[in-house]
């Protein structure tokens, strides 16, 4: 059985004042998870978050990353800076990043790939606009997204990889994807990846994301291929982002 992953995504929301508030009630409140747990903070707030979460079963990530190891690359974060901060996780493909700083599947692939060959965990997001979808191109186009991931990576290191599918209409819109909707994808995503690696493709964790709540967070879970959910508004209360732990 795939163990599940609730993993937070501030996105660029947060300060000192604020993380040392939320990291406490959400430490506070954990107990004994039955599922893995993250944050991913923004990158100024590696030292403290790493401080605070040290000892805690919550794992500390990233939410974006460079393709190049070092060099004249400014603004940009390494993978192995990440690590120096035991980072665990890196998002990548984030639909924000593609659609506001121009990622492509070829610049999500090779930053998937720098983070596995780095041993970090990269949680690769696809997912499809509104207008992609109401136009029938749901598969078409999150298949050319993971695809891309698929023809860069080793055979080998596909069990290394997070996927999370995020329909861009239900990122911080309040409206989600039917848990049979996000079934339907996640089931594709999986076969995607079974056609290159079968076996690493059951052990892939497929999280769902867009506006998961505590309201809707158990019956989404409930699904045979979500396996945990990337959150954004939700993890952002500590109340709300436990109670989604709770429910995987
Ligand atoms: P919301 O949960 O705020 O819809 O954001 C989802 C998301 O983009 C997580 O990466």
């Amino acid at each position: 059985m795939r163990r599940k992953l609730v993993a937070g995504n501030w996105k660029m929301n947060g300060s000192i004042a604020a993380n040392a508030l939320l990291l406490a009630e959400i430490k506070a409140g954990l107990g004994n998870a039955a599922c893995d747990a993250a944050v991913c903070v923004p990158a100024p707030y590696f030292a403290q978050c790493q401080a605070l979460l040290s000892g805690s079963a919550i794992a500390l990530g990233a939410q974006d990353m460079s393709a190049h190891d070092a060099g004249a690359y400014t603004g940009e974060v390494s993978a192995s800076m990440l690590l120096e901060f035991s980072c665990r996780y890196v998002i990548v493909g984030h639909s924000e990043r593609r659609a506001y700083f121009g990622e492509t599947n070829e610049l999500v692939a090779q930053k998937a790939v720098r983070a596995i060959k780095a041993g970090l965990i990269p949680i690769v997001c696809v997912g499809e606009t509104l207008a992609q979808r109401e136009a029938g191109r749901t598969d078409v186009i999150v298949g050319e997204q993971i695809d891309a991931v698929l023809s860069l990576i080793a055979e080998n290191d596909l069990s290394k990889i997070v996927v999370a599918y995020e329909p861009v209409w239900a990122i911080g819109t309040g409206e989600t994807a039917t848990p049979e909707m996000a079934q339907e994808v996640h089931a594709m995503l999986r076969k995607r990846l079974s056609a290159k690696n079968a076996q690493a493709a059951m052990q892939v964790k497929i999280l769902y994301g867009g506006s998961m709540k505590p309201e809707n967070a158990k019956e989404l879970l409930a699904m045979p291929d979500i396996d945990g959910g990337l959150i954004g508004g939700a993890a952002l209360k500590a109340m709300d982002f436990l109670s989604i732990i709770r429910a995987a």
